[in-house]
């Protein structure tokens, strides 16, 4: 596909869900894709499901709260493939609870991956993009980046903060012919809900999720955002599913 194909890939998060669904259509459009996440045994079989399809894909075990295993990630990308041309910064968790429950962990756990786990993904990719004098990265936030419900107040913070990051990085990183795209995504089919640890608030969240869209439309916007020129930067999409009824959803 125009401008997707022989384009290096770097996904984080990558063995379920968005990533997985990221990997396998950019897989399909040619993309050379690089995958990492901490169940490499996931990564090996979508990896062996991409090249089955005649795709190209790599991996690596990664920990999104180390930065050193993102810059260990980017340079694997660089050895195989000479470049880094996007950067999809997806990894997240959702251990949603009420702030009163001081699930003080969880709160610490949130902001390490969804937070410190995006901007570990720019301190890792930034330098070779400049040098490069091109490059993308693609944030995913979430419709709880516009909107906060109870229970989600802190994973809200951490999306709101990926807008925010992502915006910033626009700002100063055009002038340099590198990308940046934060997608919003709404209600999607995943493992998401799975870091819920409070009974009452899985049991709310799942009957909330029960209208869902699939991985693959987050995908498919994700391809959208490489597929433009690249003097035209895809700045924000929300995609949730037509049925949604609630702001947060
Ligand atoms: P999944 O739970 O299916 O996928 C999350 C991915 O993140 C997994 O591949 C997991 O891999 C990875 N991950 C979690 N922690 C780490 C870590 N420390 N280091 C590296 N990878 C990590 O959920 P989704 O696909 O739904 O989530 C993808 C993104 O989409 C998240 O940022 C989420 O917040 C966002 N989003 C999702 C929505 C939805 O309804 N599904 C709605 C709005 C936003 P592993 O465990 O193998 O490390």
């Amino acid at each position: 596909m125009e401008n997707v194909k022989a384009k290096v890939v770097v996904i984080t998060g990558a063995s379920s869900g968005i990533g997985e669904a990221a990997a396998k259509e950019l897989g399909k459009c040619g993309a050379y894709v690089v995958m990492g996440a901490r169940r490499t045994e996931k990564l090996e079989k979508i990896a062996s499901e991409i090249r089955k399809s005649g795709g190209t894909a790599e991996y690596q075990s990664l920990d999104v709260t180390k930065l050193e295993q993102l810059q260990s990630l980017v340079n694997f990308a660089k050895e195989k493939f000479g470049r880094v041309d996007v950067i999809v910064n997806n990894a997240g968790i959702m251990p949603l609870s009420r702030l009163e429950q001081l699930k003080v962990d969880e709160w610490d756990q949130m902001i390490d991956v969804n937070i410190k786990g995006v901007l570990y993904g720019i301190a890792a990719g930034l330098p070779l993009m400049k040098e490069q004098k091109s490059g993308h990265f693609i944030n995913i936030a979430s419709v709880g980046a516009h909107s906060v419900l109870p229970t989600a107040a802190v994973y809200c913070g951490t999306k709101f903060a990926v807008r925010a990051i992502s915006e910033g990085l626009r700002l100063e990183v055009g002038s340099n012919n590198i990308r940046v795209t934060t997608i919003s995504p709404g209600v999607t089919a995943s493992e998401l809900a799975d870091t819920i640890t409070d009974e009452e608030t899985k049991k709310r969240i799942d009957d909330i999720r029960s209208i869902a869209i699939s991985p693959i439309a987050i995908a498919q916007s994700i391809v959208f955002a490489i597929q433009q020129p690249q003097d035209v930067d895809v700045s924000e999409m929300i995609i949730r599913p037509t049925a949604s009824s609630a702001s947060y959803t």
